[in-house]
């Protein structure tokens, strides 16, 4: 059998721990024997991410402008006790911070539904992903801890010198505040990312935000999305049969707990953060959930929605074999592969990552599986095996 050509490389970035052991073991087994992989390497691992000064994420991101498609392993993201541990220079940022910053995303979170393991939410019966604004708010704010609380004021000065303010409180008693931004530019693209994602996947999509008490921040997200929707999108969104509905924040999560899925769901970058989660665990697992970071441009990176899973490393480098899910790398891998594909018009390739995507579902649904789902699967799993077993049985499928 010969391999499928690719035309332009993928932007591969590597990252740290147990996920880091696992991304080559997918490659040389599930990719390698198939695809004749084009990649350019960036490895953000934390050791060169310290010996670059953190100008490898930077390269990485602007690789992703150069080319279209990344796919990036999971990274850490240094806190004190890490600084430590790989005696670095400084608490770098987040990768994906700097990342998402300069291709500007939304990202897309979407559960991978697989038939014995049955999500809490009894009415869920489709995906529902999550589409999460991915700048400013809290996210790129300052706080003050005020003993003596004070006149509380919020003042922009303009390049001009103008000013403009508002006193939030006039206090007397040690207080806390938080000063927060968005740019209606990032509002903009979020709404076209969003948009485009519904067509793209054909479903509907739901807004909300909190816009009867912030009258001017959340009421401009909601005037932001209607204007482009009216404008933009509303005869495309007619002709492929599917919705767009904004109501209040409280309204759309009391829905979501009553629908049976298949819809985006639009949520400003903290919603987003903390719902994500909860739709993940209420699916089944973190290590279930795809992800992909969209940007207006039309750059692409796919990744898996958990971290670098240090308990397992840990274990690993004591010698044992672990029970890690590889599922959400693989599905990054198919993820990049599939678009690669799709835009240099190779049809091979989107179609050998739907086998690859096919061959994950058939192996857990056969009751093979990793001890993360094993917990939860039902009825109870055939054989709970350890990754690289697990990697072996989709490759024999495969
Ligand atoms: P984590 O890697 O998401 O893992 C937390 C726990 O979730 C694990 O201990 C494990 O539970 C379970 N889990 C997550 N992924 C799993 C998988 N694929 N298979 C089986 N179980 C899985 O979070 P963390 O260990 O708290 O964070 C480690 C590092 O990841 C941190 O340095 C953080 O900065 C980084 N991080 C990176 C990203 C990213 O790059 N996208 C995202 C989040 C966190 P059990 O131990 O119970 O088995
Ligand atoms: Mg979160």
């Amino acid at each position: 059998m010969s391999k499928i050509q690719m035309k332009t490389p993928l932007v591969e970035i590597d990252g740290d721990e147990m996920t880091r052991v696992l991304w080559p073991i997918i490659k040389k087994k599930l990719i390698m024997p198939f695809v004749d992989l084009k990649t350019e390497y960036y490895d953000l691992g934390m050791k060169k991410r310290d010996e670059t000064d953190d100008q490898i994420t930077i390269d990485a991101a602007n690789a992703i402008i150069k080319y279209g498609v990344g796919v990036k392993n999971a990274t850490i993201t240094p806190n004190e006790p890490r600084v430590k541990e790989y005696s670095l220079k400084k608490q770098w940022k987040s990768p994906n911070g700097t990342i998402r910053a300069i291709l500007d995303g939304t990202v897309f979170r979407k559960p991978i539904l697989v038939n014995n393991i049955k999500p809490s939410v009894s009415t869920w019966k489709k995906p529902i992903i999550v589409g999460r604004h991915a700048y400013g708010d809290i996210y790129k704010n300052a706080e003050i801890f005020a003993e003596n609380g004070g006149k509380l004021e919020i003042r922009v000065t303009d390049k001009n010198g103008n000013v403009k303010s508002e006193t939030i409180i006039d206090i007397n008693e040690t207080t806390i505040v938080q000063g927060v931004h968005n740019t209606i530019s990032s509002i903009k693209s979020f709404a076209r990312a969003c948009f485009e994602y519904s067509l793209d996947q054909k479903v509907d999509c739901w807004f909300g935000t909190k816009d009867t008490i912030s009258k001017t921040y959340d009421q401009t997200f909601k005037k932001t999305f209607e204007e482009i929707f009216e404008t933009e999108y509303k005869e495309k969104f007619t002709a492929a049969g599917i919705e767009y509905f904004y109501t209040l924040i409280d309204d759309v999560v009391a829905r979501i707990m009553k629908c049976d899925g298949g819809i985006l769901w639009i949520c400003k970058n903290y919603d987003g953060d903390v719902m994500s989660d909860m739709v993940a665990s209420a699916f089944g697992s973190l290590a279930m959930m795809t992800s992909v970071l969209v940007s207006p441009k039309g750059y692409f990176e796919y990744e898996a929605a958990h971290g670098t899973v240090q308990k397992h490393y840990y274990k690993y480098l004591k010698g044992e074999k672990t029970s890690t899910n590889p599922v959400a790398l693989i599905y990054a891998w198919t993820g990049a592969l599939r678009k690669r594909g799709e835009l240099d018009g190779i049809y091979e390739l989107c179609s050998f990552a739907d086998r690859l995507d096919k061959a994950v579902i058939t192996v857990i649904e056969s009751g093979v599986m990793t001890g993360d789902l094993a917990a939860i699967c039902n009825p109870k799993a055939k054989q709970v095996v350890n990754s690289e077993d697990f990697i072996q049985a989709i490759a024999t499928i495969l």
